[in-house]
């Protein structure tokens, strides 16, 4: 049920979906998706559904973690990215093995943990790790080439903007509960340019920590 077998045929739906990005499709058969997530629902991890993480939170499911990370890096590789939202840490751990420098951001501090002793284990050492409402973003280390959000905020934050580099990308889901979209904002020389890509449902980018 958690074998390397089980990811084989996560990855080959995803094919199935439209995934193309062979890096990504590598990465994800390479990570084990299930100690992510608690043990009793292990052997649902390879499923294409989101799980609760608890705190209210969900673990994204396979296809959209897929469809962001190959959204983001479509045009190249990226070296500075930051993640809003690291919740159990799956996409984080995707995230650090396809770019060059990984900043991770999170509201909730025992999630925000969790992730980061997990990634410790599975030898994922280099990401940095931040408690803090995503929506100031990482000013110390900005500016960033790519930023992806696992929330979705009603309106995208102006700091978040801000700190994306020249020709830097973001994929962010934005609207209310029941209404999302996926973006993909694109830092050009004289503005942004703002591509609308599948209805999506992610849980809500709220402020403050706690
Ligand atoms: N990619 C993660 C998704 C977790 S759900 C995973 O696969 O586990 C989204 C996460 O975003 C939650 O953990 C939530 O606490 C966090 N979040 C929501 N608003 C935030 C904000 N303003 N700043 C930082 N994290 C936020």
């Amino acid at each position: 049920m958690t074998s390397r077998r089980t990811r084989e045929r996560m990855v080959a739906r995803l094919r199935q979906q439209g995934i193309s990005n062979n890096q990504v499709l590598q990465v994800m058969a390479q990570i084990p998706r299930h100690v992510f997530v608690d043990e009793a629902l292990e052997s649902r991890a390879y499923e294409d559904t989101a799980l609760p993480i608890g705190h209210n939170q969900t673990i994204s499911q396979p296809y959209i973690v897929a469809k962001m990370t190959e959204l983001l890096l479509e045009r190249g590789p990226l070296d500075k990215v930051l993640e809003i939202g690291t919740g159990c840490g799956y996409q984080t751990a995707v995230l650090a093995k396809l770019v060059g420098q990984l900043y991770t951001v999170e509201r909730i501090a025992p999630l925000m943990k969790k992730a980061r002793d997990l990634l410790w284990e599975l030898d994922i050492k280099t990401v940095g790790f931040k408690h803090s409402d995503g929506g100031w973003g990482w000013p110390e280390h900005a500016p960033f080439d790519g930023i992806l959000a696992a929330a979705a905020p009603v309106e995208i934050p102006e700091a978040l903007l801000q700190q994306l580099a020249p020709g830097g990308v973001m994929v962010i889901p934005v609207g209310p509960e029941g209404w999302q979209e996926l973006h993909r904002i694109t830092r050009t020389a004289n503005g942004f340019e703002d591509e609308v890509l599948e209805r999506v449902s992610f849980v809500p980018f709220l402020s403050g920590i706690s």
